[in-house]
């Protein structure tokens, strides 16, 4: 016996269709037409790279995708797809055949998978039908939707299966992953005054904030009247979710309007990170939110870690970036000048600039303990163009105190390279200062010029028309071959004071130096050696050739006036 269906009981299924392929979607809707249960409803989507506003913001019940995405990689659009759909189903077609890629696909967030090979109109509607009665089957059990379109809630079991998947995403990618509680402080209260229209519409404009300080990948969800939840995936180290947490801090204290209102708001967050808190959703979410309560006890919007070592370091971390922000405006960082010698002449031929911080209470801080920190959080950006100011301020001022020709030498960090006006912003400030370009060094090391070489190699080649010459730093310690150098604007090498160090203790050293030397001379590259402190290392140096010397045995890095009076000092010793 077959039953009619009735108009009242074919179901219309809305179906979003991500093709580029106009012919495709004629093809789809001719196999789904026709259809006894199930009428199907398609909209379609050409652009994938600009599909953002139809993915979030037309309904529909489920997606097809034609697996196709020529802008970049197909698993972190599919990624992408779960996420902005809500967890819409999502059907894969695609042209290959194997079993492997329909694993695959699915392990990446796809719902279903046919091969559009043997695709035929039985298989499509049974697949169709398939994933939208499972959808309405999920919605109704939970007696609501997944997704309440007014207040942006997403239910926990929907919650508890992203965490999952983001779960296993990070154990095979050997990564870590955090887990973020977010509570609002003092909800209730704000709830009696205002009601719950209000209180909604206020939780609602702050996931819009939060949401915009989190990347793509991560997920925000509203897991509770006054609660988020945030998974921040693909976190490399304890720092990476410490610049999240600082960005998301700083957007709740930003004051919220709501109908009319200013409204500041505080919230706590727990932090739960895998592995350190566990493998399980259940264990993140209990220890995210044991550490949101933990963060309730102190006042204003605060955050803790389940781990404990892992809350000194953010903390430490956070702090220390927001001292050295205040050190950059507050005028704390100085620097000091190391003089080079000329093994040859024993003149001073330069001095390098070496950044110091006069921090208020800690009191003179080495770079080795603040760099990396301003290298993580980017301020090295600001700091190291700072420091070139600085530098080519003094190297004018040195002509006018009698030391005229003096090379100042400024490092360089590899995050520099990461801005790309830093030949324009360079050339702006030499420019300014109106100095002989040819006494600017900068100084760099082989991972400087790793991160994108080809870019690397362009800026140095612009600053080195201009004038500025580039020495290879802490040479010896790295990967490279003598032989690149000579492709760089490279006119100089500083050996790495751990050979120096060395000399006289292993045989090694002494042969590391000999062959730097040897082959730097014979490219027309002169060699520095750092951190010479002993008359004997002066004199292995001084055999071998080597050109210049910096360390302690001549003279340490000092004060500005400090150098002034070494380098009158010296000439007046010369003079005698
Ligand atoms: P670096 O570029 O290798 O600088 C040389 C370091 O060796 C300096 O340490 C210097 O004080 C130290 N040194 C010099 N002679 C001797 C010696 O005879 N014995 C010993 N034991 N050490 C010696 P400092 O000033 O602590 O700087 C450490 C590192 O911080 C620098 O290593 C450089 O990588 C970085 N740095 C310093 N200033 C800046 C800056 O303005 N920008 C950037 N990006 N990095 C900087
Ligand atoms: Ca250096
Ligand atoms: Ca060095």
């Amino acid at each position: 016996m077959t039953v009619v269906p009735t108009e009242a009981n074919v179901s219309q299924v809305r179906i979003l269709v991500l093709t580029t392929e106009h012919a495709d979607l004629l093809w789809l809707g001719a196999l789904l037409a026709g259809d006894l249960e199930m009428q199907a409803d398609l909209t379609w989507c050409p652009d994938l790279v600009d599909c953002d506003d139809l993915v979030r913001n037309t309904s529909y019940d489920l997606i097809i995708w034609d697996c196709i995405f020529h802008s970049g990689s197909e698993s972190s659009f599919l990624q992408y797809l779960t996420v902005s759909s809500g967890e819409k189903p999502i059907l894969a077609i695609s042209a290959e055949p194997h079993a492997d890629r329909g694993v695959e696909l699915c392990r990446l967030g796809a719902s279903d998978y046919l091969s559009r090979s043997n695709l035929d109109r039985w298989g499509l509607r049974r697949a169709v039908r398939c994933l939208w009665y499972r959808q309405q089957l999920s919605e109704s059990a939970h007696g609501q939707l997944g997704r309440d379109v007014a207040t942006g809630f997403i239910n926990r079991d929907l919650f508890f299966d992203r965490l999952q998947n983001a779960l296993i995403r990070a154990k095979s990618a050997s990564q870590r992953l955090a887990l973020l509680h977010i509570n609002l402080d003092d909800f209730r209260s704000f709830n009696e005054s205002f009601g719950y229209r209000q209180s909604d519409l206020l939780m609602m404009r702050l996931a819009e904030r939060l949401r915009s300080e989190l990347r793509r990948a991560d997920s925000l969800m509203r897991i509770g009247g006054d609660e988020f939840a945030i998974i921040i995936e693909r976190v490399d180290d304890a720092l990476d979710v410490a610049h999240v947490i600082r960005k998301l801090v700083t957007a709740i204290g930003e004051p919220v309007n709501v109908g009319g209102q200013s409204i500041v708001v505080s919230a706590s967050l727990g932090v739960a990170t895998y592995p350190e808190a566990g493998d399980s959703p259940e264990n993140l979410l209990r220890r995210a939110n044991r550490a949101m309560f933990e963060a309730k006890r102190d006042p204003g919007t605060s955050y803790r870690y389940y781990d404990r070592e892992l809350h000194i370091t953010a903390g430490h971390q956070l702090r220390l970036e927001a001292d050295l922000r205040n050190a950059l405006r507050g005028n704390e960082l100085e620097l000091y000048y190391q003089p080079r010698i000329d093994l040859a002449t024993e003149e001073v031929r330069g001095v390098e600039c070496l950044l110091r911080w006069n921090h208020p209470e800690r009191g003179l801080v080495g770079p080795d303990e603040f760099i990396p920190a301003a290298e993580h959080s980017g301020l090295i950006v600001p700091i190291g163009y700072w420091v070139i100011e600085q530098a080519c301020k003094r190297l004018q001022e040195s002509g006018e105190l009698g030391h005229p020709g003096l090379v100042f030498a400024v490092n360089l960090s590899f995050r520099q390279f990461h801005d790309r006006k830093m030949t324009e912003t360079i050339f702006r400030i030499i420019f300014n200062a109106n100095i002989d370009t040819s006494l600017l060094e900068l100084e760099l090391t082989e991972s400087a010029m790793m991160h994108d070489p080809e870019y690397a190699q362009r800026c140095l080649r612009e600053l080195n028309q201009l004038g500025i010459s580039f020495a290879l730093d802490d040479f010896g310690t790295g990967f490279s071959s003598l032989s690149n150098l000579q492709h760089l604007p490279i006119s100089l090498v500083k050996i790495d004071k751990s050979f120096v160090q060395d000399l006289g203790r292993s045989a090694d050293a002494e042969h590391i130096i000999k062959a730097i030397i040897s082959l730097s001379h014979s490219l027309q590259i002169s060699v520095v050696a750092e951190g010479v402190e002993t008359e004997g290392q002066l004199e292995f140096l001084r055999q071998q050739h080597c050109d210049e010397i910096q360390g302690y045995y001549y003279a340490r890095p000092m004060p500005w006036e400090r150098l002034v009076e070494f380098l009158n000092n010296r000439d007046k010793a010369a003079c005698l």
